[in-house]
């Protein structure tokens, strides 16, 4: 199916007039001694801060794997994959961009190792080089830069903010550090390096040691890279005798030091930088005009209402996330669910309610008696997946909220298998599966879609599902369109199979409503129980957690949460 043609949206939320330089600047973000302490939430708060100054920003992630995109990793691996609007599988840190800048970024604003490769081989192949020996230095990082600079561009941008990943040191991400000393040396007043490093203080000392950062810098030095304002982040606030060291080792001015502690909610986090005059000393170093103050008067107002929330004892909403992939090793992992945990939160603090979030492996399901725990919960969300583990578990957990009449929202996989398990248990069709899982079983409700089967043949699974924005049409009095308010919507998708519709009347005749269609009405997007029948159960095909932010909660997770709520008082 073709995507419809959409009017482009501007870049920036804000719609105030430019007030900076006619060139883009750039702000590079670069991690010190170890990976894991919120760079990417650093990164996008940075482009808050500035954003709320009236200036058109726009985010950029650099991801040092060979992997072309995202797509292909493992969540355990790597956290979840977020979808762009035009479909590309990114790093999540896009995700923290979009909710902190509350804009939509194109896919040229992400790219990996491999997708630059892939475009200097594409580009060799086409003569594009003129004959010349391409080499790793300077054709990869002029490819860097190129990309850099159209995305800035094309945004129409007065700051670009462009995270390398990894840390400095490694020797995967040598080559963005090679880019960022190129476009300084050629335009040293636009381009300002950000490193955000750990401060650790050990438990046996008590103390907090600047001596990693130091080492850090020099690392970064070794590259031809000057940071200009660190970062320090710690469990603690740093106090002005490290920051003088931080300053004088590290050759920066010492209010180019940040102090950045731990916080409660990374929402804090652009409030805090402010009482830091975070902005204004970048602008002061981008030489922007830098009078005047951020205006995070919105995003103060969401603050505050999830601290209120917070501590909201008699409103709380328990929601269950029955998923698959939360333990690596001893550790549990949330961030491979980290959209849809966001979008739950956004939704209770909008409506005054204390979430309280609860992660569940579908494994422990399989035993069906053990369902009776669901009952703690007010509502239950199976988000997507992929492949046959811990299947058995999700569809006894389906089974139990529909019968229980236990408010239910399922995601994608969630949908499917909503839709699978009522064709087992009230249609009776024992022998039903998904293609993805038994492609020999009687009944395929689920079965792949016609376009992807040849993808599948081929091997061509890179970045080939049904990825980013489609339209779809709802149907008149049904719950998905009084939450929307809205005939048609456009959701983000990242799947390769599909309710099949030699199945839809029969499952619309024992109660089933397929209340979002595409708008051929060829695919089912949403399904969803009368409310007659049930208080909240409803799936989408689609990916809705990946439009909700901060500044504005997803009507479905909302509708979702509020029934959650109600049904649990
Ligand atoms: N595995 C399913 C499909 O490919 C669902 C995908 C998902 O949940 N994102 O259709």
């Amino acid at each position: 199916m073709k995507k419809t043609p959409r009017p482009s949206r501007t870049t920036s939320a804000r719609r105030t007039p430019s007030v900076a330089a006619p060139t883009p600047k750039y702000i590079f973000v670069v991690g010190g001694v170890m990976s894991g302490v919120g760079k990417g939430v650093t990164a996008s708060s940075i482009a808050c801060v500035l954003q709320a100054r009236g200036l058109r920003v726009t985010a950029l992630k650099i991801d040092p794997y060979i992997n072309v995109d995202a797509g292909t990793m493992n969540p355990t691996e790597h956290g979840e994959v977020f979808v762009l609007r035009e479909g590309l599988e990114t790093d999540q840190d896009m995700g923290n961009y979009e909710r902190f800048l509350n804009l939509d970024l194109p896919a040229k604003n992400y790219m990996t190792t491999g997708s630059v490769y892939l475009s200097v081989i594409k580009k060799e192949r086409n003569l594009e080089y003129g004959g010349k020996n391409v080499e790793v230095v300077p054709d990869i990082p002029l490819e860097v830069i190129r990309r850099i600079k159209t995305a800035a561009q094309d945004a129409i941008a007065d700051v670009a903010l462009i995270e390398v990943g990894g840390t400095v040191g490694e020797y995967q991400n040598i080559l963005f550090l090679e880019a960022i000393r190129m476009m300084k040396q050629e335009a040293p007043a636009d381009v300002v390096t950000v490193m955000v490093s750990y401060l650790p203080v050990p438990g046996s000392i008590g103390e907090m040691k600047t001596k990693p950062t130091q080492t850090a810098a020099r690392t970064l030095n070794s590259a031809g890279v000057f940071a200009d304002m660190i970062i320090a982040r710690s469990s603690v606030p740093v106090d002005d005798k490290r920051k003088a060291k931080i300053a004088t080792f590290c050759n920066v001015r010492q209010e180019n030091v940040i102090s950045a502690p731990d916080v409660e909610s990374i929402y804090d986090i652009p409030i805090n930088f402010e009482k830091d005059n975070l902005s204004q000393r970048l602008c002061e170093l981008l030489g922007l005009p830098a009078k005047g103050q951020a205006d995070l008067g919105a995003w103060k107002r969401f603050v505050a209402k999830q601290k209120a929330a917070k501590v909201n004892s008699k409103q709380e909403v328990t929601i269950a996330v029955v998923g698959k992939y939360f333990t690596t090793g001893d550790f549990v992992l949330s961030d491979v669910y980290l959209s849809v945990i966001e979008s739950i939160k956004y939704s209770a603090y909008a409506l005054g309610l204390k979430p309280t979030i609860v992660y569940r492996s579908s494994v422990d399901f399989t035993d069906k008696k053990r369902c009776k725990e669901l009952d703690a919960y007010d509502g239950i969300l199976v988000p997507g997946g992929f492949g046959a583990t811990g299947i058995p578990g999700k569809l006894n957990v389906i089974e139990y909220a529909r019968t229980k009449k236990i408010p239910y929202f399922g995601i994608c996989y969630g949908m499917q298998l909503a839709v699978l398990e009522f064709a087992k248990n009230v249609l009776g069709l024992k022998q039903a599966s998904t293609e993805e899982i038994d492609p020999k079983a009687k009944d395929l409700v689920v079965h792949i879609m016609d376009e992807q089967r040849e993808k599948i043949a081929h091997s061509d699974l890179g970045g080939t599902m049904r990825l980013g924005e489609y339209p779809a049409v709802l149907a008149a009095g049904s719950l998905a369109r009084s939450a929307y308010k809205s005939a048609e919507i456009i959701e983000r998708h990242r799947h390769r199979y599909e309710i099949n519709n030699d199945y839809v009347p029969a499952l619309r005749d024992r109660g089933v409503v397929f209340s979002g269609t595409s708008p051929d009405g060829r695919l089912m997007e949403i399904m969803e129980l009368s409310r007659e029948t049930h208080p909240f159960f409803v799936g989408t095909q689609f990916h809705p957690e990946f439009l909700a932010r901060p500044l504005r909660p997803h009507p479905l997770f909302t509708a979702f949460v509020k029934a959650a709520y109600e049904e649990g008082k």
